[in-house]
Order: C-alpha cells, then structure tokens, then sequence
C-alpha cells in the first residue's frame, strides 16, 4: 500500500520520515521544490498533490492552513482521483469549523477524514513525541492510529471531527498568552534597567515559569529565531480561536487583544521568526524602534 502525504513544511518533512520508517512506499507532495536531508529512499517527491492522493488508501495533510488545504486537496483535484474508502488524515491546524466543512464534503464523495492536529514542534516531531488530538469515526480513526502512533507518544481520541481542532486552538490560544506575556514582562523589565538573562534568571525560579519558556529561553537570549512554530501560525490560530469563541460567545476578552498584537507582528518581517520572536518584537514593536508603550 501507499501512503500519502501533503506538505513539507517544518513540521512535516519531519514527520513524513517517521511515517516512512514504518516502510510502506510514501508519495510526498510539496508546494515548492524541496530539498530533504537523509529523505528515506521509499518516499517518493512529487510537485503535483494529485500524485500523492491516487491509489493511496491514505493521505496525510500537514500544510499550512484552510487556505493550503483547499488549494492541494480540492483546487487541484486530488480529492478526484480517490478510490472510496481512502481516508484524509488532515494535521493540519485549520478552524473548528473549516475542519468539520471539509469532513463533510470529503465524506460526500465516499472518503473518509480524521482530523488530528499536533501538540509539539519540530524536534518532537523528528522524534515521534508529538501529542494527537484525534477526532473522527471509529473505523476510520482505527485506519490511521498505526501512523499516528508513529508521530505521537500521547494519543487523545477527542470524538466527533472538530473536537481536535477545540482543544489545538485552547492550547495555542494559551501558547500565545505565554509568549505575549514573556514579551510583556521583558520589555517591562527592560525598562526598569535589568538585562534579559537577569530578568530570564529570576522568572526561571519562580512559580509562573511553563515548560515552553525553557524552550524558548537559548533563543531569547542569542537572537537567533530560526523558526519551529514561526508568529504567522501562532497569528493564525489565535484568529481561530477568536472566530470560534465569537461564534459560540465564549466570555474571552484577552483572546481579542492577544490576536490583535499578533495580527501586527505577523504583518512584518517577524512572520516567518520563530514566536520567541515575540520577545523582541515588544521592544522594537517590529519597526526597529522602541516602543513607548
Ligand atoms: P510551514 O513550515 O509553514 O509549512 C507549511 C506547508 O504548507 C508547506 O509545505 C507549504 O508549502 C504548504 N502550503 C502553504 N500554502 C499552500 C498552498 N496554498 N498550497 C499548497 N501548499 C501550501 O508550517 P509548519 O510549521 O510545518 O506547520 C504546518 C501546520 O501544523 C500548520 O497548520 C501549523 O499551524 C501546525 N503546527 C505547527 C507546529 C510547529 O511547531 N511548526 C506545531 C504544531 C502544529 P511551501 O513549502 O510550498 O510553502
């Protein structure tokens, strides 16, 4: 059997390795021309998604967004040449209900889809240590686990197609709390005369320090923000989160400040940083100037 796989971005030239070692044919389709280190010699590259969908009895999607999934999966016509029963695997981090559109109109043409959105970056992801929040029917869940087990070591069976994409917004929508308030609290400390790795010292002690600063914390302190989860995707879902919560009138108010200030840092040149970014962005505010707020 041959498997499928869509978009080779960070994240998923990574996990398309790990798919791979399992040892089945893989047909891998990305966008723009892509030169992969150590490519396992039973992945094929294609630059036409249509390839990467005939005769697979699944295909994986780890593309950038609603938009990227739209065009390589429906745009293109590789939805067309699906034989019945081949399941979509989108770990795509798209809208709870852009998830549950495309199930629907995946499901119309006899197919099937489960929607399983990642928790980790790109070094879980090398490592199959990435968390799966998985939704979708039973049969069609039990098609994909072989792989997903192969990509992730935590594995959460969430129930009906948009459950997964709920519970990857919450997160990030926390992700991007803690980033921004990094920023916030440096900037402030900045200010009252402290350098970074002082300020870093302090927080790293304290009762309010998360797992994902520890992360960060090399990259705040070089400057170098070579992206694993860059602002423009960390923008993105915190715009999804907003239109979810409008959409079910859930009571977050900082959600809507936080998708503002990342709608501005991922208008300029710090999209395509790693988030850490962030912690510079609120000194310079992005324009290379101080900001006085
Ligand atoms: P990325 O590096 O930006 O890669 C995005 C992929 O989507 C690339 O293969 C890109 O192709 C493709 N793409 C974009 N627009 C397209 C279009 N219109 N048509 C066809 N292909 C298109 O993203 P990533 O970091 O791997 O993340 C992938 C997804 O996982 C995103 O939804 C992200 O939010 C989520 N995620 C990321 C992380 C992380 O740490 N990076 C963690 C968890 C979840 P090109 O190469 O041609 O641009």
């Amino acid at each position: 059997m041959t498997v499928g796989w869509m978009g080779l971005g960070l994240m998923g030239e990574r996990m398309v390795k790990r798919v791979a070692a399992l040892g089945e044919d893989v047909v891998a389709y990305n966008r723009s021309p892509k030169a992969i280190r150590d490519l396992p010699s039973n992945v094929r590259l294609t630059s036409d998604p249509r390839e990467a969908a005939q005769g697979c009895r699944l295909t994986f999607l780890m593309l950038a967004d609603a938009a990227a999934v739209e065009a390589a999966l429906f745009e293109s016509g590789a939805i067309d040449g699906m034989e019945p029963g081949t399941v979509v695997v989108n770990m795509s981090t798209v809208g709870v209900e852009e998830s549950i559109r495309f199930a629907e109109r995946v499901e119309r043409r006899g197919l099937g889809y489960v929607e399983s959105p990642v928790l980790g970056t790109t070094k879980p992801a090398e490592e199959g240590k990435l968390v799966a929040l998985v939704a979708g029917t039973e049969a069609n869940v039990e098609a994909a686990l072989p792989y997903l087990r192969t990509m992730a070591h935590v594995i959460h069976r969430l129930g009906n197609v948009g459950n997964g994409s709920a519970m990857k917004l919450m997160v990030n929508y926390l992700l991007a709390m803690s980033m921004l308030s990094l920023g916030e609290a440096l900037a402030f400390a900045e200010r009252a005369g402290f350098d970074v790795r002082t300020a870093l010292d302090v927080l790293a002690t304290s009762s309010v320090w998360p797992a994902v600063y520890g992360g960060k914390r090399g990259m705040i302190e070089s400057g170098d923000f070579t992206p694993q989860f860059p602002v423009k995707h960390l923008a993105k879902d915190m715009r999804l989160f907003t239109e979810a919560s409008e959409r079910w009138r859930a009571r977050t108010p900082i959600a809507g400040l936080a998708w503002d200030l990342l709608r501005r840092a991922s208008a300029g040149p710090f999209a395509d940083l790693d988030m850490a970014a962030l912690c510079a962005w609120f000194r310079d505010d992005g324009q290379g100037q101080a900001s006085d707020r």
